[in-house]
């Protein structure tokens, strides 16, 4: 099934990388999650990360001109292969752009997929959450248990808290999520094709749910 083209939605700590990955990893697709493109702007200091960090810091969403331009040349790099965009399209503005800039290239997303989780359950996963700085590895200290406490089980990383993973940051995320991208939602679902599954339970479990219905 190579050269798909998915879509994954869902609100902040509903698992959206972590099952993004197995998905790509499962289908042979490129994973293009845009909070890691910014993530490693920020770390390397470029005009892109000088651009987006205070917003990312608060829990507000990048600008829509500055995402499009991150879009257009990640989609330029990845060429021919498939994908999973991962946090992308995020308003109805860049669903929009999105759809002419696959349109220029003659490519049709074949599945959105939607992960729905209930706002208080966000909250207690993202305070637990916790990523390597290194490789971008999620774990969780409720759910995901490392060989070393606190250490990256991959690259041996100390692992840190997200900045916007406090909780003010993560209310203010979700408040952002149901008023900006709910209505991306919404722009998929009445064009068909949306599969939605409920992201709660274990992660084997909700990953094994995803390839059912996509099937
Ligand atoms: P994520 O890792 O997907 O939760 O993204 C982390 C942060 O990066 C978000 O809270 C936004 O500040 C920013 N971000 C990522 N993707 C987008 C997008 N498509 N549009 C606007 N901001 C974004």
């Amino acid at each position: 099934m190579a050269g798909r083209h998915i879509v994954i939605l869902g609100p902040p700590g509903s698992g959206k990388g972590t099952q993004a990955v197995r998905i790509a990893h499962e289908l042979g697709l490129e994973h293009l999650s845009t909070g890691d493109v910014l993530r490693r702007a920020v770390a390397n200091k470029t005009p892109l990360g000088e651009k987006a960090g205070g917003f990312m810091k608060q829990g507000l969403l990048v600008p829509d001109e500055v995402m499009l331009g991150i879009i257009q040349e990640e989609l330029d790099r990845l060429g021919d292969a498939g994908w999973i965009l991962d946090g992308f399209p995020r308003t109805l503005a860049q669903a929009e752009a999105l759809d002419g800039q696959l349109e220029e290239r003659a490519v049709k997303i074949d599945t959105v997929l939607l992960i729905e989780v209930d706002p208080d359950e966000i909250v207690a996963r993202l305070t637990a959450r916790r990523i390597c700085p290194s490789c971008n590895m999620v774990y969780n200290l409720a759910t995901i248990s490392t060989r070393e406490p606190g250490m990256c089980d991959k690259c041996g990383e100390k692992l840190v808290s997200r900045p916007d993973d406090d909780e003010e940051t993560i209310r203010r995320r979700l408040d952002v999520y149901d008023e900006q991208t709910k209505p991306v939602i919404d722009f998929y679902r009445q064009r068909g094709g949306l599969v939605a599954v409920k992201g709660a339970g274990g992660i084997d479990e909700i990953t094994a749910e995803i390839f059912r219905l996509m099937k």
